[in-house]
């Protein structure tokens, strides 16, 4: 996704409204390697400029979408996922607080993949699940730590 102040220009030379609560969302966005939800990111939002409503957020979300700045990802069960990182990459997911992180695959164009009959993928995308880091120190050492 491009900075701010450059989707400010893109947003009005589509002819579309460039309000300050797009743009605090634009600020939100940029950078962001959390791969929010739209709720995630009214949540956040409003505790910025509270009265922001949640279409806002899903129109300008959608907007982004459509003009290829963000890329909508789903993990087969939940509500979308925003990702501002559209260069080719995959994801973990963690099964235990759902933290979701960006990988990079190594051949992911190039599986030897058997059954596809005719099909022709145009994208492929790898989803590890498993437990991240924190999960698993919080897991393997219960009584460790001073709290
Ligand atoms: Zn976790
Ligand atoms: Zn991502």
């Amino acid at each position: 996704m491009r900075a701010p102040a450059e989707l400010v220009d893109v947003f009005r030379s589509q002819g579309l409204k460039v309000t300050p609560q797009r743009q605090l969302l634009f600020r939100l966005l940029h950078e962001n390697d959390r791969h929010p939800t739209a709720e995630s990111l009214h949540v956040q939002a409003s505790s910025l400029m509270p009265g922001i409503s949640l279409r806002t957020v899903y129109q300008t979300l959608t907007d982004l979408a459509s003009m290829g700045e963000l890329r909508q990802v789903s993990f087969g069960h939940g509500p979308s996922h925003f990702d501002p990182n559209v260069a080719e990459h995959h994801h973990a997911v963690c099964d235990g607080c759902g933290a979701i992180t960006d990988v990079y695959v190594d051949g992911a164009q190039h599986l030897t993949v058997d059954g596809l009959d005719g099909f022709r993928p145009d994208s492929t995308s790898i989803v590890f699940h498993g437990t991240c880091t924190s999960c698993g120190a919080a897991a393997t050492s219960p009584t460790e730590g001073t709290s």
